[in-house]
Parts: structure tokens; C-alpha cells; sequence
């Protein structure tokens, strides 16, 4: 079976890319990176060119996943798998694996319609990461950028999309109501995809971890300063104990900002079942008068 190794970077599709450029730089505290030509904007977090690219577009939403393969062979093979399964996958034209910055990219979709690029073989650019605001650093190597939550109209067979076709595993449930949501993992970070139902396939947040507690509190500070709406206040998750807060982007996605999530290994993680997702904080602040 294809093995996914962590979520290389996320594609988000706005109206104002402005917004994304200053929510980028001055909150996430991310590295704009020159533009390329057709105006995307590629934010850099780590050695890696970017970690999430913004393209200009008629709709705000995540317009894809990119999914990292190790190399040339496991990436063919994972396409093989796929056309195999009966799923279209369409392999990236030169223009698209250069504005990617990487060697190889296909693009297929789970069955919510949640678009993915299967990718392997990022191009370094060599640059150092330095934070506009000053971020120690963004936690990903081998753990990948970081965590996605998708809803999908279709979660039992995106579910299986994902672990019998990509390779990812389970790492916990939990039950919000009637909607089950699942937890999975490709390398050791708890999760890099989480799954539950929803009416249309879209991402509900996205995570990215930062080195230290304190790189956390002066996001929370900054965050307000800048006038962002929070979500859910500073609080610690009972599955990969992140510390984190929640905000909105300039997008219908939220953002986690945290640290300190467990590593798993998977000689000897068992799956279980929270009931609560977090120990304490993540309160809900209203919603801010309009
Ligand atoms: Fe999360």
C-alpha cells in the first residue's frame, strides 16, 4: 500500500490575498517568500520553499492538500494504486511541479471531493527561516507541516480512501453527537488528517506547532493585537495534548496554534476512544457585536 509521509503544504484559494499575506506574516508569523509570476504567494516556515501557498481566486477554501511521498518509485506506485482502486489521477503538468517547487505531483480527489496533490521530491531553495515577528520555529521535518480537519460529505469512504489507499492509521475517536470523528496518522505526529461528516467537503482548521509554550502565548497576544477574532482560547487536547488557541483566518477556516504535541510510535500505539477533547481551556469567547 502507498505510504503518505506527513502533509507537505496546503493550497488555500482567496479573494483577498492581501489579507492572507498579513494574517501570513504578522500572525502566524510565517516568511513571505518573493511572488511567483502568476501572483501566488508562498509562506515559508521551515527549510522547505513554502508550507502554504495563497492563489488568488473567486472563493475563499482550501483548494488542496499536498500529500509527500518519500521518492520517485513509492510516488508511480501510489498512482498505480490509485488508477487501480478506480480513482482519476492526473499527473501535474511542468508548469505546476515548478510553482510547487517540486520534482513530482498528481492530483486526484478523495470521494467527499476534497482535491489532493500527491507530491514527492521538494525543491530546496536554501533560504533560512526567519520569523517577521519573531517565531523560534515551526515544528515539522519528518512530522510534516502540521494537522488538517476535513468534514466530508462521504466519511466512511474518505475514511477508507485514506487508510486503505495512502497508508494512514488510526490514532483515536471520539463521538460529537451523532458524528464520529476520526483521527489518523502518517508519521508521528498524532494527526495529520482528522475526518468527521459534514454537508460539503471543506477544511474546518488547520494546525501548525510552533517550538516553544512561549511562542503560543505571544501568538495569543499578537493575534488580538491584530484584531483576529479567537475561536477557542489557550487550552491543552487530551488526544496529542497540543497547548493551543484557536483563531478564524481571513478564510472559513480556523487555524490551531500550538505545541507540545505527543510523538506516537506505532510499535506500540493502540487506538482508543476520548470523550472530551480537551482537558481544560478552548472556551468559546461570543462571537465579537458586528
Ligand atoms: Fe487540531
Amino acid at each position: 500500500m502507498a505510504q503518505v509521509m506527513g502533509l507537505g503544504y496546503i493550497v488555500i484559494e482567496t479573494r483577498d490575498i492581501e489579507a492572507w499575506r498579513q494574517f501570513g506574516t504578522q500572525a502566524l508569523g510565517m516568511m513571505e517568500m518573493p511572488r511567483s509570476d502568476d501572483g501566488t504567494l508562498h509562506l515559508k516556515m521551515d527549510e522547505r520553499p513554502f508550507r502554504i501557498a495563497v492563489v488568488e481566486g473567486g472563493e475563499d477554501r482550501l483548494a488542496c492538500a499536498g500529500w509527500e511521498l518519500a521518492n520517485d518509485t513509492l510516488f508511480e506506485r501510489a498512482i498505480e494504486e490509485l488508477r487501480a482502486a478506480g480513482h482519476v489521477v492526473k499527473e501535474g503538468t511542468a508548469e505546476e511541479l515548478a510553482d510547487r517547487k517540486v520534482n513530482g505531483l498528481a492530483h486526484v480527489a478523495d470521494p467527499g471531493g476534497a482535491e489532493l496533490e500527491l507530491f514527492y521530491g521538494p525543491i530546496f531553495d536554501h533560504t533560512v527561516f526567519i520569523s517577521p515577528v519573531g517565531v523560534s520555529r515551526f515544528v515539522t521535518g519528518t512530522l510534516g507541516m502540521g494537522h488538517m480537519v476535513m468534514l466530508s460529505p462521504e466519511p466512511e469512504e474518505t475514511y477508507r480512501f485514506y487508510t486503505e489507499l495512502l497508508g494512514f492509521r488510526l490514532s483515536d475517536t471520539m463521538h460529537m453527537g451523532d458524528v464520529l470523528l476520526r483521527f489518523t496518522h502518517c508519521n508521528q505526529r498524532h494527526h495529520s488528517l482528522a475526518i468527521a461528516k459534514g454537508p460539503a467537503s471543506m477544511m474546518q482548521h488547520f494546525m501548525v506547532e510552533v517550538g516553544t509554550l512561549d511562542d503560543v502565548g505571544y501568538g495569543f497576544d499578537r493575534f488580538q493585537d491584530l484584531g483576529i477574532r479567537i475561536r477557542e482560547t489557550i487550552g491543552k487536547h487530551t488526544n496529542d495534548h497540543m497547548v493551543s488557541f484557536y483563531a478564524q483566518t481571513p478564510g472559513p477556516m480556523q487555524v490551531e496554534y500550538g505545541f507540545g504535541g505527543i510523538k506516537i510510535d506505532d510499535a506500540t500505539w493502540t487506538t482508543g476512544e476520548i470523550t472530551a477533547t480537551s482537558f481544560w481551556g478552548h472556551r468559546r469567547p461570543p462571537k465579537p457585536a458586528q
